[in-house]
């Protein structure tokens, strides 16, 4: 047996945890905050729950990919409910709107509706896609190597020349990339096998995690308990200790926890902050990571509706009222918010009616820097002043895409990046963690092995965020220890219904 520990209890630390456990390693998680999950928290207010970073999943029918992903942690128990295949997301642009339909055909036929001249367009489209997905990283043990080749293309030209390259009607380019806030691409920046990986992810099937996506983190804390390990929040890795070869343990405020592996789910940065001194990290190395971009952060609005008031829309939203997807990150002060993702939360046994809705909206960093410090519900009143002028903009354009909306709401909530900072340590409250931008080739690619050689990263920065992108991550994590062919075999195993 050998002592693994593992920095952060997010989707990322868990599923890694969950997998050492099951190969043999005494795992412990060690979670700063009051409750384990990061992003997969959810959070009530007056019997209602909200989601705070999963909405909806995808690839999740039998035999698709996130679904052998599921059984091989042993939680493909997780309740789903599936959004409208017809429609499981709608862009809305010059206030019409477009749907995605789930599959092939449904979603080329769809658009085709409204672009009649594009139908091949959509095809070679949909081709791209889906090549793309079928040779990243849990397939690529089966893709030949033209489709490896396609996919490494792929990652050095940009969503808006690779769409633009295949679709000439301007106002379709612009639809095909609605749902851009999913991975928070931007123009010239983003490689088209992002959006490739999330479109295919959700076209394949979507859904919402019924009763939350903290069910994911239950159900993997079981999995990690019947495995021997264990989890402890409100322990803060405080340092890494190191002797001249590797790590030896981790320190929190009043413990120390010896390990012979250490793996770190959270930000590389964050991971610095543990390793303040040692010479085992190059300058280079620090410097590298220091200098990595992150995602553009968010303001989300949370409300709490009357009861059977509105109906349950099952889909996601994407609106935009000033142009379209591209550079909303880019807004000003008059301008704010250019977009924003609106999505329904039903009530299990109320189907027909919403409970509760969701606004995410991009707000960068430094419109709330000047309260980084502060203490959570303690920002002071002008913190509170900017956060409701804010929801009330949202509100407002909530509004005006669907009329109706203001009269059902019972309460409002909401969040900044200072939020996401403080719950679950993301650099700059971002979305998705470290950006994936082509305009920097490999210089903002997150390697798992640090310079350290028992000291792993794990978690959304390896990879890529999002379900299926962060347990990517853990499998290449993973696979380093215990031996990819091996990995790979139990996941296909498991994945034989
Ligand atoms: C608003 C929003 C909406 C999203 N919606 C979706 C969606 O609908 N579908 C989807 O697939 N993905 C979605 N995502 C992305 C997805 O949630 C993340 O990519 C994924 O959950 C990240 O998991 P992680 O383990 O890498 O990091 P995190 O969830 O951030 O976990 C990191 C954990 O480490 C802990 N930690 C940090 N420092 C320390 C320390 N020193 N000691 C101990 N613990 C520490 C933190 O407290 C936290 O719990 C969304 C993200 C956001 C922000």
């Amino acid at each position: 047996m050998k002592r693994c520990v593992v920095i952060g209890s997010g989707l990322g630390g868990l599923s890694t945890a969950v997998v050492l456990a099951r190969h043999g390693w005494t795992v412990t998680v060690l979670e700063q905050g009051t409750q384990a999950g990061g992003c997969l928290q959810s959070f009530v207010r007056k019997g209602t729950k909200f989601e705070t970073g999963m909405h909806f999943i995808g690839s999740a029918d039998p035999g698709q990919t996130l679904h052998r992903l599921l059984r091989f942690l042993g939680i493909d128990g997780l309740p789903l409910s599936r959004l409208d295949p017809t429609a499981y997301d709608v862009v809305r642009l010059e206030g019409e709107d477009f749907a995605f339909a789930n599959g092939r055909e449904a979603f080329v036929e769809t658009l085709a509706c409204s672009f009649p001249h594009e139908r091949d367009g959509l095809h070679r489209y949909f081709d791209g896609v889906e090549q793309v997905a079928a040779a990243s990283s849990l397939h690529s043990l089966n893709a030949s190597p033209s489709a490896l080749a396609r996919s490494m293309e792929m990652q050095t030209r940009s969503v808006n020349e690779v769409v633009a390259s295949i679709i000439a009607d301007p106002l379709l380019q612009r639809v095909l990339v609605g749902n851009l806030p999913l991975y928070a691409g931007r123009r010239d920046r983003t490689p088209f096998a992002t959006h490739a990986f999330i479109t295919d992810f959700y076209n394949k099937s979507a859904f919402r995690i019924a009763g939350g996506s903290d069910r994911i983190c239950a159900l993997l804390l079981e999995q990690l308990q019947q495995q021997g390990g264990r989890i402890l929040t409100r322990s803060r890795a405080e340092r890494i200790t190191c002797n001249d070869h590797q790590a030896t343990g981790v320190t929190t405020a009043d413990h120390f926890y010896p390990a012979d592996l250490v793996v770190a789910a959270i930000h590389p940065r964050r991971l610095l902050d543990l390793l303040p001194d040692t010479p085992l990290l190059r300058p280079a190395y620090r410097r590298r990571i220091n200098a990595l971009p992150e995602t553009v952060g968010s303001f989300t609005v949370y409300l709490r509706f009357h009861p059977d008031r509105l109906p349950y829309l099952n889909r996601n939203y994407y609106v935009y009222d000033h142009g379209g997807p591209w550079d909303c990150e880019a807004y000003t002060d008059a301008d704010w918010p250019r977009g924003f993702l609106y999505l329904h939360l039903c009530h299990e046994a109320n189907p027909q009616y919403a409970q509760a809705a969701e606004i995410i909206s991009y707000l960068r960093f430094d419109d709330v820097a000047r309260w980084q410090g502060t203490h959570i519900g303690r920002r002071g009143p002008d913190y509170e002043a900017f956060k409701d002028a804010h929801a009330e903009r949202l509100i407002a354009a909530v509004e005006r895409a669907f009329p109706g909306t203001r009269a059902a709401i019972a309460d409002i909530y909401t969040s900044s990046p200072l939020t996401y900072l403080d719950y679950t340590g993301t650099e700059r409250g971002s979305l998705y963690g470290v950006e994936k931008d082509l305009t920097l080739g490999a210089a903002c690619h997150v390697q798992h092995r640090t310079r350290i050689p028992n000291v792993l990263l794990t978690g959304q920065n390896v990879n890529s965020h999002g379900m299926l992108g962060t347990l990517v991550g853990t499998m290449v994590t993973c696979s380093d220890l215990i031996g990819t062919e091996r990995l790979y075999a139990e996941i296909r195993d498991a994945g034989h219904e």
